[in-house]
Formats: C-alpha cells, structure tokens, sequence
C-alpha cells in the first residue's frame, strides 16, 4: 500500500507522522471518509466541500486548493490500483509543541489512504441490525458541534463501547434534551405510514452525504421526507427502521432496545431505497482511471 503524506508516497511501514503533531496529541484535525465503487469515487465533491467546511470550522486552513486535494485523492488511488475501496482523508493541525495552542503548528498534515472495505457481512443486511440507546449523550452543538467531522470522535467510541457491551453492534444517540440524533457511524431514519421522517441535523447530527443521497432518492421514488425532531417513542412505534452512512449504505434495523421494529424483518421501503442506492454507485463518482 502506498500512503500519501503531504505530496509523498510511503510505503505502509514509512508512512509515518511525528508525536509531536497536534492530530495525535489533542484530535485537533478533521478527516472524511469516501468509498470507490467500480472505478470511481462516490460523491468525491461532497466530501471535499465537507472537509473545507469542518476545517473552516475550526479554523484550520487547509494548505492545498480543494482541486488540487481531489486530484491527490484520485492519484492516491490510482497509485493503490484502486477500483473499489475506502478512502480516509486526513487532516490534522500539524506538527507543534506539548502545548495546545495551534498558532505552534506551522503547517497542516494532509494524509490519504485508500485501502479495501471493511463491510458488514451480508447476513446483517439481509436480516437487519439490532441497535440499542446509550446513556453517553451527543456532543452540545455549541460544545463540540456533531457537524465538524473532526478526529476527536471520543463521543461516538464511549456510545460504540456502550453499545458493544450491550452486543449490538451501534448506538442510538441521544442529545441533551433526549432527541434522536444520529448513530456512532451513521445517520438514522424511520418509515411510518409511507412518510420517511430522519432527525433534523440541529439535533446534533453529521451533516450525512449518504443521508443526502438517500433524501434525494426517496423524494425522486415519491416518497415524502420529514426531518421532525424524534423520540425512542417514534423509533419504537415505526414500520421501518434503517442507518446511512459511506461505509455501511442502508443498513435495516430490526430492533431497538429489545424491542421488535415493524415486522421485525427489513421492510419494503427500506429494501426500495437500497436497490435505488446501490444501482446510483454503479454509475455515478469522478472517474480514477
Ligand atoms: N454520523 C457520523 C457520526 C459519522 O461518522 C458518519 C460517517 N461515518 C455518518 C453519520 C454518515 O455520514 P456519511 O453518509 O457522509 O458517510
């Protein structure tokens, strides 16, 4: 494998950052991960213009021009022979010293890897995940906004640790005020009664490109999408239930806390939307080759 480490390429074993950078030391930095299918780049452009604005954010400046960034990924791939794979985008405020102050870190460290995918196996998809809520709460928007994709994801491990301990493989997130958010991972969304409903992304939520995708997909197959602020009680009493994200898609969820969703098996919807999903990687993306 070979990892691009601010305009080089390393080897797997050489690819290496300083302990004194600011990534390491304080998850001072942003990242993104993006997904190949078939040759291609998935929405390459979203994840781009996320990165900027999670680096604006926190007022980090990226020292590349977004063009010259997504030229770098699709050459990072092109040098891993890449057709299909994850790519993680890394960002961190650099090299500084043992104190927190950024202004110490002259430059930002610009990582790329693009390795295979780790997937869920297929039997979760075909039978739906079992997700529980945990008493960790979402970052405070005006603490830690759940909008920058930042590398301090602390938050969303102690809920996948919680979560983990109960056996299930993700977490619903709560926020302050006891709203649905989102997932560790991933976004979440309900079916009741033909409406696809998802929590507002001021309730503490990643702005989800695979949430937006899934949004515009729906509404081209007819759907209506609500984006209200939900309760366990609406998670509880919908027909359907799944997660978005780049990594895992649409992942079915068929039951929350012990409870049985709908009939308990990935509905209809749900299934629609996948396929819709699934066809739209086979053709669209920024060409690597
Ligand atoms: N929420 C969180 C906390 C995430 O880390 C991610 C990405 N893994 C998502 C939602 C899904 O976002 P996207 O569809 O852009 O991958």
């Amino acid at each position: 494998m070979k990892v691009y480490i601010n305009g080089k390429f390393y080897s797997e074993k050489h690819a290496q950052i300083s302990v004194f950078d600011h990534g390491l030391l304080y998850g001072d930095g942003i990242f993104e991960g993006i997904r190949a299918y078939n040759g291609r780049v998935f929405k390459l452009k979203e994840h781009i213009d996320r990165l900027y604005s999670s680096a604006r954010a926190i007022l980090l400046t990226i020292p590349m021009s977004p063009a010259a960034l997504t030229r770098a990924v699709l050459e990072t791939c092109r040098a891993n022979r890449i057709r299909d794979g994850y790519i993680r985008l890394v960002v961190t405020r650099g090299v500084g010293t043992l104190g927190l102050d950024p202004k110490r870190c002259r430059r930002p460290s610009i990582i790329i890897i693009a390795d295979k995918i780790q997937l869920y196996p297929p039997s979760l998809y075909e039978r739906g995940m079992e997700i529980i809520t945990v008493p960790t709460t979402r970052n405070l928007h005006n603490a830690l906004n759940p909008a920058i994709k930042s590398l301090n994801y602390l938050n969303n491990i102690l809920a996948k640790i919680e979560a983990s301990n109960a056996g299930c493989e993700e977490a619903v997130m709560l926020n302050a005020e006891g709203f649905v958010a989102e997932c560790t991972g991933d976004n979440i969304f309900i079916v009741k009664q033909g409406e696809l409903l998802t929590p507002p992304l001021s309730a503490g939520a990643l702005y989800g490109i695979t949430r937006r995708t899934v949004i515009e997909l729906a509404e081209e197959a007819g759907y209506k999408v609500r984006e209200p602020n939900l309760t366990r009680y609406d998670l509880y009493n919908a027909d359907e239930c799944f997660l978005t994200g780049t990594g895992a898609e649409i992942v079915p969820v068929t039951r929350i806390d012990g409870r049985t969703i709908g009939r308990g098996r990935p509905g209809p919807v749900t299934r629609e939307l996948e396929q819709r999903y699934r066809a739209l990687t086979r053709i669209a993306g920024e060409p690597i080759y």
